[in-house]
C-alpha cells in the first residue's frame, strides 16, 4: 500500500496522487520525475516479475524516436496527429519531427489530467505544435476535435501515431482493431500510421510476457494487453507495411549492429509503420 503522500508530492488541483495513473506509470518506467509513489509501485511490481521492465517502455521510446525521424526525413508529410502523448520526456514528436522539417505541425492528444495540467505548456513549444484533451479510444471524438480539424488537413497525408496506446484500451479484445479501422478509413491515401504495442513473442519469453500482463491488469494502474505478432498485424489492416513489417521494436531500423543479446523484456513490445495505399 502506498503510504501518505509526501509534501513534495503534492499533486495539482484535480490530480489524484493516490491512484496510478498510464502516463506517470510511463514516466517512472523512463526514469523521470512526473511520477507519484502509488505509480513507482506498479513500476516496481513489474520489475519483481521482469527485472528489465524499464526496456518495455524504453524500446518503445526509442521507436518513437525512430520512426518519428523516419517519417520526417522519407515521406513528404507535413502533419503528424500523435493519439496518447505522454508527458513530456527528453525527445517530444515534435522535437524530432521538427529538427527535419520546421514547419512540420504536430497535434498531440491526451486525456490524463498531468499531462493536461502542465505537460501541455512543455509540449505546445510553438506555433506549429498543439494539443487537444480528448480520448483516443472514440475516433469520432478525435476526427472532429476542433484542435485537430484547425491544424490537422485531411485532404492531405497524415502522420498518425498509437505508441504504446491500444495495449491499454480495457475493453472487448477486438475494439482496438475496429478503432484503428475507423482512423484508418479518415485517413488520405499516402497517409502513414505507426503503432507500437506489448507483445506476446510466443516462444520461451511469453511467460514472462504473462507475469507482466498480470501485475499491470492487477495493479492499481489496471490495464496492459500482451498481444501475439498476429494479433498486433491486425491493427494495421488495409496498409501496406513498410519493411520488415511488425517486429520487436529493438529490431525496427535499430541505431546500429547488436553486440549484446536482447533481454527478455525487449522481445516482449513490437511496433511497425504502414502506408495506406
Ligand atoms: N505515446 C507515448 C510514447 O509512446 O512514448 C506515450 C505512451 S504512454 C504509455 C500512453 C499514453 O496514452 C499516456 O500518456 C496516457 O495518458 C494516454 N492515454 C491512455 N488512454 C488514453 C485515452 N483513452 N485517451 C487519451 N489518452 C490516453
Amino acid at each position: 500500500m502506498a503510504g501518505p503522500v509526501p509534501q513534495s508530492e503534492r499533486a495539482p488541483v484535480g490530480v489524484d496522487p493516490t491512484r496510478a495513473s498510464i502516463a506517470r506509470v510511463y514516466d517512472a518506467f523512463l526514469g523521470g520525475k512526473d511520477n507519484y509513489e502509488i505509480d513507482r509501485e506498479v513500476f516496481r511490481g513489474v520489475q519483481k516479475a521482469a527485472p528489465e521492465a524499464q526496456d518495455l517502455a524504453v524500446e518503445n521510446r526509442n521507436f518513437l524516436i525512430r520512426c518519428c525521424r523516419f517519417l520526417a526525413l522519407q515521406t513528404d508529410i507535413q502533419q503528424f496527429l500523435d493519439c496518447g502523448s505522454g508527458l513530456p520526456t527528453a525527445e517530444n514528436i515534435h522535437q524530432v519531427v521538427q529538427r527535419i522539417k520546421p514547419e512540420a505541425r504536430v497535434v498531440y492528444i491526451d486525456n490524463d489530467p498531468v499531462v493536461l495540467a502542465h505537460g501541455r505548456a512543455l509540449l505546445e513549444e510553438n506555433d506549429n505544435t498543439h494539443f487537444a484533451a480528448a480520448d483516443i479510444f472514440q475516433p469520432k471524438e478525435i476526427l472532429s476535435n476542433e484542435t485537430v480539424r484547425k491544424h490537422i488537413d485531411f485532404s492531405e497525408p497524415v502522420a498518425f501515431l498509437q505508441l504504446g496506446t491500444l495495449h491499454h484500451y480495457e475493453g472487448p479484445a477486438e475494439k482496438p482493431a475496429e478503432i484503428m479501422k475507423e482512423y484508418i478509413d479518415a485517413l488520405p491515401s499516402g497517409s502513414y500510421v505507426a503503432i507500437s504495442h506489448f507483445l506476446d513473442p510466443e516462444n520461451e519469453h511469453s511467460a514472462v510476457a504473462r507475469k507482466m500482463e498480470g501485475v499491470f491488469r492487477h495493479s492499481p494502474m489496471g490495464s496492459g494487453t500482451f498481444r501475439t505478432l498476429a494479433e498486433i498485424e491486425q491493427l494495421f489492416d488495409g496498409l501496406e507495411m513498410m519493411t520488415p513489417g511488425v517486429i520487436r521494436c529493438a529490431d525496427w531500423y535499430p541505431d546500429g549492429p547488436r553486440l549484446k543479446p536482447l533481454n527478455q523484456v525487449q522481445h516482449c513490445i513490437a511496433g511497425g509503420v504502414g502506408r495506406k495505399p
